[in-house]
């Protein structure tokens, strides 16, 4: 199973790796724009990501950004149902807005921070793992 935690905060992705350890060996980038070149290059290198952790407040480009231009690559290159990652959204922000904006975006989990062991087991089963 391949993962991808997109974070600036380099400690949460490192709780979340950590929290990991049993499923795969995530790869970590620390802002949007990585996240979206790591995206494109696993799928180039037809090692797509199954998973995304995708913090919302980062430089650059925020994980809005992020999670609506994966969708749109997605929407263009694959076929319907077929490859997309699943997406989950890792925030400090709790209020309604950010979180119906992010699933009518395309996200399939939606966790507040703090992250615990609880949450991540959660989604994962919940994903089927
Ligand atoms: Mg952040």
């Amino acid at each position: 199973m391949n993962i991808l935690i997109v974070d600036d905060d380099l400690a949460n992705c490192q709780l979340i790796k950590h929290l990991l350890v049993d499923f795969s060996e995530p790869d970590i980038v620390d802002n949007g724009d990585k996240a979206v070149k790591a995206f494109l290059e696993a799928h180039r290198n037809k090692k797509p990501y199954d998973i995304i952790f995708l913090d919302i407040m980062m430089p650059e480009k925020d994980g809005h950004q992020v999670l609506q231009e994966i969708r749109e690559w997605e929407e263009k290159n694959l076929e319907y149902g077929k490859g997309e990652a699943k997406i989950v959204m890792v925030s400090a922000l709790d209020s309604k807005d950010h979180i119906l904006s992010s699933f009518k975006e395309g996200c399939e989990f939606y966790l507040v921070k703090p992250i615990s062991m609880s949450k991540v087991m959660n989604v994962m089963s919940e994903m089927g793992y």
